[in-house]
């Protein structure tokens, strides 16, 4: 499909190549592009982005007291409080624009953030629809992080951040997958062609929905996923 023939959703009018709403984690390791493909897809698809980064540095930068709170945490590149993390998120996606689906890109980064997401999602009916994980080589990761120069992107900051991530975000893979939401993806490469990569498998998805949701029905291991 070629860019200039996709146009964002506005009023009334659905996303080009999606049928109803789309609910999307895009998952990884810091580095790992969910920003910019979070950015891509949410132009593309006329779906707002969440990103809890972004987020706090705004926050941060005007100096609110949810910025007071997060500052210490992101400057050592360390996870901010759950509680914190949870208001602001469930916040963002109970405004207006969230109700036709949202791309969150770093959150959720815990098993508890995941298991409030998930109850505060059921609550309203909803649910996420698939979760990409975008895979690249750690040496990889350095370098676009190096690279980018964010303030919290100095060589002890990215270390540390890496260490975070393997140790309480990384078990989050699991989760998903006992949950079949978790979809891998080949985050090596262009830019372009790893979006290509999560459209598809996003696509998949969404037309497998329903023989998902028969087997999920089905299966009684299947029960506290939603
Ligand atoms: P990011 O832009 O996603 O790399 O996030 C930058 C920093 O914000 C992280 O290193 C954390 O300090 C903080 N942060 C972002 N999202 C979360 C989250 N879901 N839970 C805890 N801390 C977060």
């Amino acid at each position: 499909m070629k860019g200039s023939s996709r146009k964002a959703a506005s009023e009334g009018d659905e996303p080009e190549g999606l049928k109803g709403t789309v609910r999307i984690i895009l998952f990884g390791p810091p580095g790992s592009g969910k920003g910019t493909q979070a950015e891509s897809l949410c132009a593309e698809w006329g779906l707002p982005k969440i990103s809890t980064g972004e987020i706090l540095r705004d926050a941060i930068r005007i100096g609110s007291p949810t910025g007071a709170q997060a500052r210490d945490f992101v400057d050592r590149g360390e996870l901010v409080p759950d509680g914190l993390m949870t208001r602001i998120v469930e916040e963002r996606l109970s405004q207006k624009d969230c109700a036709a689906g949202f791309v969150l890109d770093g959150f959720p980064r815990t098993i508890a953030q995941a298991e409030t997401l998930e109850v505060f999602l059921r609550d309203r009916g909803d649910r996420i629809d698939a979760v990409a994980s975008l895979r690249v080589e750690e040496e990889e990761l350095v370098r676009r992080m190096a690279d980018r120069g964010r303030d919290d992107d100095s060589e002890a900051v990215i270390r540390n951040r890496l260490e975070v991530y393997r140790r309480e975000t990384e078990p989050l893979v699991l989760y998903f997958r006992e949950c079949e939401k978790l979809i891998e993806i080949d985050g090596m490469g262009r830019a372009e062609d790893i979006t290509e990569r999560i459209r598809s498998a996003v696509a998949d998805v969404r037309g497998m929905d329903a023989s998902v949701a028969r087997a999920k029905i089905s299966d009684p291991r299947n029960e506290q996923c939603e």
